[in-house]
């Protein structure tokens, strides 16, 4: 068929999975040996999805480290995580499901590291305990090296292929389309390498398009973390959820952002202000160095506002690893001692490595339930968006809340990866409709035609760096008021400035210049939904912290909050306090 003067391919599968992330490959995995057809769409080959770059690991309470621990334990850590804003339904599911999903890794072939007695290693992580926060540090994270997410991603690349999953890769997603019902019915998208436009149509979408911390100037991420299937969702007029939360990993390698693993500080490394002095323990007498990650990052921060920064400008710390000597560094940080010797020229086996906290995971995102379905709301009630689903750093399940634990997104990718994938499976058993009759097909491809007939206007580089400074300067570790609204009006500006985009390159092999404006229109959205959402919670709780409202809020602010594009509104959503199989966690002062 022909839209806007561009020629559009038509395909056809049961289900369509954007993302060939670890989350998505696990979905597609189940759904492929369910025999439903399944086709991956990924705007890169899988393994090069940021999935690749996960090093520290893989939390799960698989007592391996401990024969006693407890998949209880490991909730009470991320409830406590999530500064009381995770779903504990959620938190529950994934908790007590996770260790039937690591085995299930361990029988695919993922390449664990392992103890003497041959069982999976598990090394220390930030905010872990034993006995509900009274019984010390616990060692939760099952790792392979400091290169978890690579061994994770390519064992389920490899399964998925014996499983006979479609793989349409290098084709960028646009947006969702629906039927008269408003069901989801499939996507449309273009091959990259020849520019040849289609529309997927299916009955069931899965988001799985990973996080967006590109849409900071400093991140741990992959240039394309851009958060595409969030910016679809908003389009829609479907809500995000909790977008003001964003983890800031304090330790980024200085002047690159490349991650320099929690894992480091889990095997023995600490962090030392200009004064050499070890300074977490006077924050954090207890977890010191292994405090939760937006505690550790505050307290960097205040070390270098007090004057103790290191370097020229005084705006970095050091994470001393050398003590703990070179073998041990070589056998279970060796990325870690290649990236900071590459882009650092520093070998921490002989000198500690510069850090500073710097953007690395969206705890925000899709509102979906347990089973990955999508949720909106009507009158105040959470419903369901037929067809839709979202899964892994897209979604917003929520097990994170305010704060996401280290190892906790890979249990999360696996944990409802599969959730949705057998969802889906139980649905199509139970469905008799053939119907994939689309409405909106033409609306789908306007991003795509708008930008292809631009004659003149502003670059997307120029308005991307702008809007990146902006989310530094005024969304970052620490927040209030007067900030926020300065960087509201500036976004404002933008957004009205983006209106006029050229894309100045209009051929159609490989054109990068299409891709990086049409990521930027989502990564505006994302933006644009994070400002509203920060400067509407009037309190500061987890990676949300406001100098203009330093406490945490139980009485206002226990509660979600959900941003829609229309008109930039902001409302609340309850937080489930009620898990299934055990007492809920009641809200208690975070102290680590
Ligand atoms: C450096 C780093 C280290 C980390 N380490 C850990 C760790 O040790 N432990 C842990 O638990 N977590 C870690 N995390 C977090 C974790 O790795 C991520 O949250 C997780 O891997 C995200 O997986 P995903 O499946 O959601 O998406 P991703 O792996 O990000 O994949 C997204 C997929 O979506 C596709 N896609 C996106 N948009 C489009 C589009 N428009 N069209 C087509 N395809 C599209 C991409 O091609 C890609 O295949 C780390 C993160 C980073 C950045």
């Amino acid at each position: 068929m022909e839209i806007g003067g561009i020629t559009v391919s038509e395909k056809q599968f049961d289900v369509v999975i954007v993302g060939g992330g670890g989350s998505g490959l696990r979905a597609s995995l189940e759904i492929s040996k369910s025999g439903l057809d399944v086709a991956i769409v990924s705007k890169v080959f899988p393994t090069r999805s940021h999935t690749v770059a996960a090093q520290g690991g893989i939390t799960c309470a698989i007592a391996s480290a401990d024969p006693n621990d407890d998949w209880r334990w490991h909730m009470f850590d991320t409830v406590k995580g999530s500064d009381y804003i995770g779903d504990q339904n959620a938190i529950e599911y994934m908790c007590s499901e996770g260790p039937d999903a690591i085995f299930e890794l361990e029988h695919m072939g993922l390449p664990f590291s392992r103890f003497e007695n041959g069982r999976i290693y598990q090394r220390p992580f930030g905010g872990q305990s034993k006995e509900f926060g009274e019984g010390g540090q616990a060692a939760r994270t099952c790792a392979a090296a400091d290169r978890t997410g690579h061994a994770l991603l390519h064992t389920l690349y490899q399964a998925n292929l014996k499983a006979g999953t479609k793989f349409l890769n290098e084709w960028f997603a646009i947006d969702l389309i629906k039927n008269d019902e408003g069901t989801i019915k499939g996507v449309s998208c273009f091959d990259m390498e020849t520019g040849e436009v289609s529309i997927i149509r299916c009955n069931s979408v899965v988001l799985a398009t990973g996080g967006a911390g590109q849409v900071y100037e400093q991140n741990t991420t992959s240039l394309i973390c851009t958060g595409d299937g969030l910016g679809m969702v908003l389009r829609q007029g479907y809500p995000l959820q909790d977008m003001e939360m964003w983890q800031f990993h304090p330790t980024g390698l200085y002047g690159n952002g490349s991650l320099m693993t929690e894992g480091c500080r889990g095997e023995g490394g600490y962090l030392i202000n200009s004064e050499g002095e070890r300074f977490m323990p006077k924050y954090a007498p207890k977890a010191k160095d292994l405090a939760s990650r937006d505690v550790v990052s505050r307290c960097i921060v205040q070390e270098i506002l007090a004057g103790r920064g290191c370097g020229e400008h005084k705006d970095h710390v050091l994470l001393k690893i050398d003590h703990l000597g070179a073998d041990s560094i070589m056998k279970k940080l060796p990325e870690i001692r290649e990236i900071s010797m590459t882009f650092a020229d520093v070998d921490p086996i002989n000198a500690p490595i510069p850090v500073v906290p710097t953007c690395h995971y969206m705890m925000g995102g899709i509102p979906t339930n347990v089973n990955g379905q999508v949720l909106t709301t009507s009158n105040g009630k959470d419903e369901v968006v037929e067809g839709l689903y979202s899964i892994g750093e897209a979604a917003n399940v929520s097990v994170h809340g305010a704060n996401r634990l280290g190892g906790n997104s890979l249990l999360d990718l696996v944990v409802f990866g599969r959730a949705a994938g057998r969802h889906i499976n139980k649905e199509a058993a139970e469905s008799d409709s053939k119907d994939i009759s689309m409405t909106n097909i033409e609306e789908s491809l306007d991003l795509m035609t708008k930008i292809q007939s631009t004659t003149e206007g502003e670059s997307v580089f120029a308005l991307r760096s702008e809007m990146q400074n902006i989310m530094q300067n005024h969304f970052g570790v620490y927040r209030n008021e007067q900030l926020m609204k300065e960087g509201i009006d500036k976004l404002k500006d933008v957004t009205e400035r983006t209106k006029n985009i050229h894309l100045i390159d209009k051929s159609n092999q490989f054109n990068s210049e299409r891709v990086e404006i049409l990521e930027y229109f989502n990564l505006l959205e994302i933006a644009n939904a994070t400002a509203y959402s920060a400067i509407d919670r009037k309190e500061s709780r987890g990676a949300h912290a406001r100098e203009d409202f330093p406490n945490r809020d139980d009485e206002n602010w226990l509660c979600h909050s959900l941003f829609f594009k229309n008109e930039n509104r902001v409302s609340k959503r309850n937080v489930n306090l009620s898990p299934k199989t055990v007492d809920a966690f009641k809200p208690k002062a975070r102290v680590y």
